[in-house]
């Protein structure tokens, strides 16, 4: 039980990084607290389903530190489950239809080029494709990928901070507060409440980073996206999630169901799904998976926007002028294969001093 004001590291915003800096930290033995201005699912993490999927973009290359990755994620989702019985995920792999030639081209090359290991990945030309997936449209073959995890965001954060908090997490949500750095402490008024302070802060606040005077440095910017979420009379005959125009998420847990999702717009008025992008996520349905198009009822539209910076990899250290603020951010569309990961490499920096890896630290914009 936490009594003291005082903790180990505040951390601002609960979404994958947020919940990943805290399972992180409370496994090294240290007291810290969320600070949520919102609720604690308003951010991206909550898209109804998420992939957390190591085969991305239209090469299917291999993503950064992908077995690492995976095993960090993977193990913090099955703890999340095994402590509180909730079922937020699941590993069912990720099928990638090739819609054109090109597309089959880069996908054929990918098991070598990327070097994956074997059980991973596997190509299978047009006629085999067919023949084991024969529900998909038009295609030139197309990868298989064995592990890829289907994740439900509000059940994974509301699952994941039960489990936290049973290991001692405290959660400040809804709040507004102002904050201030004196003699080394960082110091947090919550609007007619407590104070609390800490020597570390980690800002893990997703879109809000983009407005924060701390981290104009940084060129961080945001892509709206959105999500359509389908239902089916039937349960749909497949076994795993699909990648090709966006993601197509499905879990046996929800066999009558479907969420499609991408993020593409770099100019946007506001957060609120658009008839238009149903439309786009419908034809999306209808050019991957003909026959599921004509049956579906539109149960669930979501917007929301993720935060990127022109390499495309996350953003994670020390800010170069104030000791003590910490970032995670710019998760891009890969928050759920990488946040997991990046938490335990800011820990590493922070408590072990192990240096963290140019290619995501804060040091390359410096
Ligand atoms: C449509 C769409 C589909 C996506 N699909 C996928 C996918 O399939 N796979 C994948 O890996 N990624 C996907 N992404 C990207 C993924 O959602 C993000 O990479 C990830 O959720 C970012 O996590 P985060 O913790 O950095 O931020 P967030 O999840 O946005 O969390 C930020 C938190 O900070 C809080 N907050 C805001 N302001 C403040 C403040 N001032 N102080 C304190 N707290 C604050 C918010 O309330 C929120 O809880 C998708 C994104 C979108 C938009």
């Amino acid at each position: 039980m936490i009594q003291s004001n005082t903790f180990d590291v505040v951390i601002l915003g609960s979404g994958i990084a947020g919940l990943s800096a805290a399972d992180e930290l409370l496994d090294r033995g240290l007291s810290c607290v969320i600070i949520d201005s919102k609720n604690p699912g308003n951010g991206a993490t909550s898209a109804p389903m998420l992939l957390a999927n190591p085969a991305t973009g239209r090469r299917a290359k291999r993503t950064w530190r992908a077995e690492e990755c995976f095993r960090q994620i993977s193990d913090f989702l099955e703890r999340v489950e095994a402590s509180t019985g909730a079922l937020c995920y699941e590993n069912n792999g990720v099928l990638r239809p090739a819609l054109t030639k090109e597309v089959a081209k880069d996908f054929e090359r990918s098991p070598e080029k990327y070097k994956w290991q074997k059980e991973w990945i596997t190509w299978f030309p047009e006629v085999e494709f067919s023949r084991l997936y024969p529900y998909f449209g038009k295609n030139y073959g197309g990868l298989q990928i064995e592990h890829s995890l289907s994740i439900n965001g509000p059940e994974f954060i509301q699952a994941a901070l039960t489990y936290l908090s049973k290991k001692g997490l405290k959660l400040i949500q809804r709040s507004d507060y102002t904050f201030t750095q004196i003699s080394g402490q960082w110091i947090f008024t919550i609007k007619n409440r407590e104070s609390v302070s800490s020597k570390r802060v980690i800002d893990t606040s997703g879109k809000a980073q983009i407005d924060s005077n701390h981290w104009k440095f940084l060129p961080l910017h945001a892509v709206k996206g959105q999500t359509a979420t389908f239902h089916f009379d039937e349960p749909l005959p497949l076994s795993h999630s699909v990648s090709s125009l966006g993601y197509m998420a499905y879990t046996s847990a929800l066999p009558n169901q479907l969420t499609v999702g991408s993020t593409y717009e770099h100019t946007f008025e506001d957060l609120e799904p658009t008839p238009d992008g149903l439309q786009r996520l419908k034809s999306k349905l209808r050019d991957t998976l003909p026959d599921f198009a004509n049956k579906i009822k539109v149960t669930e539209q979501w917007a929301n926007v993720r935060v990127t910076v022109p390499d495309k990899m996350p953003v994670v250290g020390q800010h170069p002028e104030f000791p003590g603020l910490y970032i995670i951010g710019a998760l891009g569309s890969k928050g759920m294969m990488m946040g997991r990961y990046a938490a335990y490499c800011l820990a590493e920096s922070i408590f072990s001093r192990n240096k963290t890896d140019l290619e995501i630290s804060v040091e390359r914009f410096l």
